[in-house]
């Protein structure tokens, strides 16, 4: 049977690309239809997340115009992490398949067939990477592959020069859906579910029209988050750190006494530097014992599934 394929798209304040960019996602639509790849029952699903513009009325225009648009409003702007997750959930039961994809034109939607066929041979995610980034600036380009680099090394595993266009299967989503966690970073909790997954490589282009909503604090907040919100091991640095300034306190410590010994100090000094030294190197080891608590805590809160499974021997008993 061919799976129903919903594309979810989160919109702020997008009413100079909507017009564009939404006919194209109609026509990516009906050519996977055409290609005997999704059902009729396929659709688009349009978030606006609080928008203060036209968004919403024109979402609603073009859910009177053709049954395969339809949206969701959020009460008030939430962030696109947010906007996306809701459109996911949303779409969760009614598909096979949901696509998530910006609505600004900016990623190639022709790539969603090589997404699409991705499925069809047995991926339950797929996801959407730049093959370059010739069309960013420099600056972009540099933040945005540092940002990447930073985020590994921190321990947050995301794959490389991937951001929010990627298929999910809606299987994979019921399993998301038990992540209960407020502080989103999807392109980082998606690999933590698992399942077969693969890439879609694809040449992102400038935005059609309008603004950019990730300025460069709000990308700064984001990788903030994502650190945050995957890893604990900043928190583990601080007992690295503790335990190296400990090291170096104990040799600053033997560098007192020796000068002591020698005798080219002025009294009460070595004292004192044996006390700073000790003092510091043990408060740090305990804050890192601490921290290292407070990282368990934070793990546990977030209540995340402790395993999933993906088979079972008797489901194959059962399709024969
Ligand atoms: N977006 C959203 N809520 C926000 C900000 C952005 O739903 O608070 C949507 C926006 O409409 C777009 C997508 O998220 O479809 C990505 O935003 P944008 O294109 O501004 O980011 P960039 O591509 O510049 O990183
Ligand atoms: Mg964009």
């Amino acid at each position: 049977m061919k799976p129903t394929l919903y594309i979810v798209i989160p919109c702020y304040n997008e009413q100079e690309v909507l017009p564009i960019t939404a006919p194209e996602f109609l026509q990516e639509i009906r050519k996977l239809q055409k290609n005997e790849m999704i059902s009729e029952e396929s659709r688009i699903l349009f978030i606006d997340d609080g928008s203060k513009d036209n968004t919403w009325s024109i979402i609603s225009d073009l859910a009177r115009k053709d049954k395969t648009y339809c949206g969701i409003r959020q009460s008030r702007n939430r962030g696109h992490q947010n906007a996306v997750l809701a459109g996911l959930m949303e779409a969760k039961g009614k598909c096979d398949i949901t696509i998530s994809i910006d609505c600004d034109g900016q990623d190639d939607i022709n790539a969603m067939d090589d997404m699409v066929k991705a499925y069809l041979d047995g991926c339950e995610v797929v996801y959407g990477v730049r093959s370059s980034r010739k069309t960013d600036t420099f600056f972009k380009r540099f933040t945005a592959q540092s940002f990447y680099k930073f985020l590994n090394r921190m321990g947050a595993e995301v794959v490389y020069n991937h951001a929010d266009y990627r298929l999910i299967s809606s299987r994979v989503l019921e399993e998301f859906a038990n992540y209960k966690e407020v502080n989103l970073f999807l392109r980082g909790m998606v690999p933590l579910v698992g399942f077969k997954s693969t890439s879609v490589y694809y040449e992102r282009h400038e935005r059609i029209a309008g603004e950019s909503h990730y300025p460069l604090k709000k990308m700064l907040a984001l990788a903030f988050n994502g650190i945050t919100s995957l890893s604990v091991k900043p928190l583990s640095m601080i007992t690295g750190f503790g335990l190296t300034v400990s090291f170096l306190s104990f040799l600053g410590v033997l560098w007192a006494i020796i000068a002591q010994v020698v005798g080219n100090t002025v009294a009460g000094w070595a004292s004192i530097i044996c006390i700073v030294c000790f003092m510091g190197g043990i408060q740090l080891v305990c804050l890192g014992v601490i921290g290292e608590y407070i990282g368990k805590i934070y793990m546990e809160v977030k209540g995340r599934p402790r395993y999933i499974i993906s088979e079972r021997t008797d489901d194959k008993l059962e399709n024969k």
